[in-house]
């Protein structure tokens, strides 16, 4: 139940802490403190190892609420200086979050959630805080805990705080559960019409996400309101219960997963044609039964021989009877070797990025070009706008989720294309508005190899986009 510190914690006293290196929290201070965490003691006693371990975990907190605070300034600063570059309220504070994810290398997403939390524990609810610094919380118990306040008002939520963490021994030894379901009651008590807002908030959250899973699989998740959830697993349920009756030899977790695919995309089986699916893999893979994998956009690499066979099954091959008859597979070469390419060099004067060259990019790009970023690319956008002079073409293009491609556009934010692309790929850098560059790099597609991989083949892979359709 509680395994996870559930021992006495007496012994050591939150005065402890402040008592560290003298000298104010500096970059070269903390990398005087890495070189002192790489030069383990390893003549100790058992005792103090264990102590060691504590300390640490103590330590870990303490930096999240460093970091914590920092955010926060910065967030003010970035907000102040956006206030005197002329930007209206309402959107002062874009690019905050992902300034704070480039720094502390993570999605965009993840960085603007760090924030708010960050905002919530600084600003709003200090005892949360202060258990924190002291060790006493770890960062992703303070989250649940912030978690769970997110629809109080200011008054309640200072109140949930006070009540929550002004005794942080209270926390002492709960499981994660264990104080889930304390700060539950603590803030329905609180404000019980705050549970009906939260459940409003939470179904606005809805969506469907795709992630890959073992053996060519994937995982398809909706995140749904309780009800429509339940609706939709009954409508599979009763779907398979019926089709057993009728003496189907299918398991009901494939006639599930099956019926499944079938209303959701509108085809008559699931083992028919999809309505699109985009393969890019290299000539030798497609015709010459090399293992050189290739990649499902949207969903990552997949191994030679499956990406062939599908390709072969989507035209109808021989013994295969009823299976992608009605198939067409559109073929369309990207380029021919790692560094030149028709596509890659088209030039359009336009400033709207036609179709065959956004597709080309989303190809190119595979997941947002923001670092740690992984959501799926949304737009194609300019490195250099378009108004001073940048060209829409591949390699001024770069692929951008939505919520990135708004954030690149607050003050302050720069790009480039990098150093020329080369056998590299096609490299972006991106200046915050603090002067920090970070760059970006188009990940290897098919047919291409690192030097220190051996010469696989002296000829150039060609590579392809198959775009395998149903035809209506
Ligand atoms: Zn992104």
């Amino acid at each position: 139940m509680d395994d996870d510190g559930a021992a006495p914690n007496g012994e050591r006293v939150p005065s402890a802490v402040g008592s560290g290196p003298a000298g104010p929290l500096t970059v070269a201070a903390l990398a005087s403190w890495r070189a002192v965490l790489g030069e383990v003691d390893r003549a100790v006693t058992d005792a103090e190892r264990v102590d060691l371990l504590r300390a640490l975990e103590e330590l870990k907190s303490a930096a999240c609420a460093a970091q914590a605070r920092i955010s926060v300034d910065l967030d003010a600063s970035q907000r102040a200086e956006q206030a005197r570059a002329g930007v209206p309220l309402a959107r002062r504070g874009a690019g905050v979050g992902a300034q704070v994810a480039l720094a502390r290398r993570e999605s965009p997403h993840r960085g603007g959630r760090l924030l708010g939390l960050a905002k919530a524990l600084v600003v709003e609810m200090p005892h949360t805080y202060r258990a924190l610094q002291a060790g006493l919380l770890s960062e992703w118990r303070a989250t649940l805990i912030v978690r769970e306040s997110a629809c109080l008002s200011v008054e309640d939520r200072t109140a949930f705080d006070a009540e929550l963490a002004a005794d942080p021994g209270q926390l002492d030894g709960l499981g994660d559960g264990q104080l889930l379901a304390r700060a539950k009651k603590v803030a329905y008590r609180l404000d019980a019409a705050s549970v009906v807002r939260r459940a409003r908030k939470a179904e606005s959250e809805r969506c469907v996400s795709l992630r890959p899973a073992p053996d060519t699989m994937s995982y398809l998740t909706g995140l749904l309101p309780v009800a429509q959830g339940v609706a939709v697993l009954a409508a599979l349920t009763k779907a398979a219960d019926s089709a057993r009756a009728q003496g189907d030899q299918r398991s009901r977790g494939q006639v599930m997963a099956d019926t499944l695919v079938e209303r959701v995309t509108g085809q008559e089986s699931a083992d028919a044609v999809p309505v699109e699916v985009q393969l890019v893999m290299t000539d030798r893979t497609l015709l010459a039964g090399d293992d050189e994998p290739a990649t499902i956009p949207g969903y990552g690499t997949v191994p030679a021989g499956w990406a062939s066979r599908l390709v072969a099954r989507r035209l109808g091959a021989p013994g295969l009877e009823g299976v992608g008859r009605a198939t067409q597979v559109w073929l369309r070469r990207l380029f021919t070797s790692p560094s030149t390419g028709q596509l890659a060099r088209m030039d359009s004067r336009r400033r709207t990025v036609p179709p065959g060259l956004a597709r080309f990019i989303a190809t190119r790009d595979q997941t947002c070009r923001t670092p740690w970023c992984d959501a799926p690319v949304r737009h194609a956008d300019h490195i250099v706008p378009w108004s001073e002079g940048g060209r829409t073409e591949a390699d001024g293009l770069e692929g951008y989720c939505e919520a990135c491609n708004y954030a690149k556009q607050a003050p302050g934010w720069r790009t480039r294309a990098g150093p020329s692309g080369g056998e590299d790929g096609h490299v972006v850098e991106t200046t915050s508005p603090t002067g920090h560059r970070y760059r970006s790099r188009a990940p290897a597609l098919p047919g291409h190899h690192s030097p220190d991989e051996g010469e696989r083949d002296s000829s150039p892979a060609e590579r392809y986009l198959l775009d395998l359709h149903r035809v209506a």
